[in-house]
């Protein structure tokens, strides 16, 4: 039987329909939630990124700005614009669009995103929202992850007793998806590009996570009948087509369900980033 489609553009509509909720009861209470993404450098994916956060902030009802620099600001003007942010309570969520511009440095790159306040850390990448991740307390969760829980959640599999494999090892997708994971009470697995004999790691999987960034890396004869893909790859092949990391149609003829490239784990991501910008509201209103 093939397997069930796990929608992520209505699971993402769904989410957003519930932010938009959330921000007319914030607005009532005084005002919308405010997002200001930091865009330095002129890259083109990275604008297009963050027009994309502007447009689905503003649909939501979200004050979206983004500040824009040059590819050869520095890193004082950054760090001061951060600061700026930081202090100004019209704005709840911060968020530093990388990469940053091949002038600032690795180390002034790490420095500046921990600038960012943890209370208005919406990326959920700051250490404090990490640690607090894996401690199991209330935090912000980064937005990827989340999204892929949401649509588990919502294609009602519980990760309960189940034997999650994530594969990568990211600090933004893969470690913090395994936590989730863990807290779910899933058994979890996580394999990188040093795991030997992948394929018969992934065949032991109830739910596979794959965040790589290799096309189609993950075959159906890796997989368990049965199993749970969420794909959150996203590859451009040689002739310009979007795949996952998960052979999309050899997945189909094996798996429960499967998320496809586009439309799958993407559309959550900004979806669960507004979520995140109306906890850092609420926080700061002290109803959260
Ligand atoms: P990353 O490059 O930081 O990490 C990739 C991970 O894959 C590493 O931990 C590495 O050890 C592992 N890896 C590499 N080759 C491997 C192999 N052959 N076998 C097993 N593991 C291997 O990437 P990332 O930021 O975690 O992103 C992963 C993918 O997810 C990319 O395609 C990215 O574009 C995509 N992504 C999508 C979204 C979304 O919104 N859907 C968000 C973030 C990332």
């Amino acid at each position: 039987m093939p397997a069930q489609l796990i929608d992520g553009k209505a699971v993402a509509a769904l989410v957003r329909a519930e932010v938009s909720e959330r921000v007319r009861r914030l607005v009532a209470r005084g005002r919308a939630p405010g997002l200001t993404v930091v865009l330095a450098g002129d890259d083109p994916a990275s604008a297009t990124y963050v027009r994309n956060k502007e447009k689905a902030a503003r649909e939501c009802g979200i004050r979206g700005e983004t500040l824009r620099f040059p590819a050869d600001v520095d890193a004082a003007t950054l760090e001061a614009a951060l600061d700026r942010l930081n202090a100004d309570p019209e704005v709840d969520g911060i968020l530093v669009q990388l990469p940053l511009p091949p002038g600032i440095s690795a180390e002034d790159a790490r420095r500046l995103q921990r600038r960012i306040a943890p209370e208005k850390d919406v990326d959920g990448f700051l250490p404090q929202s990490q640690g607090l991740l894996m401690l199991g307390e209330p935090g912000f969760v980064p937005c990827t992850p989340a999204g892929c829980m949401r649509l588990l959640a919502h294609a009602g599999i519980s990760p309960r007793g189940r034997h999650a494999v994530v594969i990568g090892r990211s600090n933004i997708v893969g470690k913090p998806m395994a936590q989730l994971l863990l807290a779910a009470d899933a058994t979890v697995t996580i394999c990188h590009s040093r795991t030997p004999d992948l394929p018969a790691v992934v065949r032991g999987a109830d739910i596979v996570v794959a965040a790589v960034g290799r096309p189609e890396l993950v075959r159906g004869d890796w997989l368990k009948p049965g199993a749970v893909v969420l794909d959150v790859g996203i590859n451009r092949t040689p002739e310009g087509k979007l795949v996952g990391d998960v052979c999309f149609s050899e997945a189909c003829e094996v798996a429960a369900a499967v998320t496809p490239v586009p439309g799958g784990v993407g559309p959550m991501t900004i979806a669960c980033l507004l979520e995140n910008v109306c906890v850092a509201a609420e926080r700061r209103l002290g109803i959260a």
